[in-house]
């Protein structure tokens, strides 16, 4: 479970994120979806640690910079962050020492050879294409079985066999009990398994939907998106 309380967060004068709250249920999928420069990415880097705000969050109760907090977290930044000297497999053999992990690499070698990377496990990370580096990316973001995942705008560079097995893997983890946060502008990747969607404006969350709620919306997300980001509108509600 993700809980995020009252987060605000500035670069000089510039309020990046102001006073967001929103948790994250176990089995829940949660998206962040807003234009460029809403604050999405912002948000996230706090959750993750790599930020200082004001606020609180707490993964599974524990605060998010803690050593507990990070154990359970696992973060697909929006950049693929991999090492350039190191090969695919080595990447997954890093997270399993980094971690303390017992097992042995089977869960890696599951995990390369559904995003097509078995083949290209001795290659480095710097001969490696965008699309490539993302999915490493993910896998490393996975290979400690994180209980909370992180997904800034995890789409962007896959072809359309990653983004399926990408698709599906969100619904594995939500089945799993996981707590699943993703970020992105692309409404239509995310149209059939959220939960509930923040879609954000200018450092804020302007509206909140749950999927099947109980309150009957005639429009679509796509509809309330636009009427939000290039109207004046703001629901002004938050989970
Ligand atoms: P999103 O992920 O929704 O595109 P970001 O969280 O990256 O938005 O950015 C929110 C706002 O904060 C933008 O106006 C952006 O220019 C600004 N911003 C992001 N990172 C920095 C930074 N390191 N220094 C100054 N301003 C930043």
């Amino acid at each position: 479970m993700l809980t995020v309380s009252h987060v605000s967060k500035r670069y000089g004068d510039m309020l990046a994120n102001q006073d967001i709250s929103f948790t994250v249920e176990d089995g829940q999928i949660a998206v962040l979806l807003g234009p460029n420069g809403a604050g999405k990415s912002t948000i996230i880097k706090s959750i993750c640690g790599l930020l200082r705000f004001t606020g609180s969050i707490e993964i599974d109760g524990k605060p998010n910079k803690s050593m507990e907090a990070k154990r359970l977290l696992g973060y697909v930044p929006e950049l693929p962050a991999v090492y350039d000297l190191l090969t695919v497999e080595e990447h997954l053999e890093f997270i399993r020492r980094a971690y303390r992990m017992e097992e042995d690499g089977q869960y890696a070698h599951v995990l390369l050879e559904r995003f097509e990377l078995l083949d290209k496990k001795d290659k480095l990370g710097k001969e490696l294409s965008k699309g490539m580096q993302q999915k490493l990316s993910i896998c490393c973001a996975l290979a400690h079985r994180p209980r909370v995942l992180i997904f800034d705008e995890p789409m962007v560079g896959l072809d359309p066999h990653a983004i399926k097995e990408l698709k599906n893997l969100f619904r594995e983890l939500k089945a799993q009990g996981c707590t699943v946060l993703i970020s992105t502008h692309m409404i239509d990747s995310v149209e059939d398994y959220w939960d509930v969607v923040h879609i954000m404006k200018n450092g804020r969350f302007a509206a909140s939907r749950r999927n099947g709620g109980s309150e009957n919306h005639s429009q679509s997300l796509e509809e309330l998106f636009f009427e939000i980001t290039e109207g004046g509108t703001e629901e002004g509600e938050q989970a």
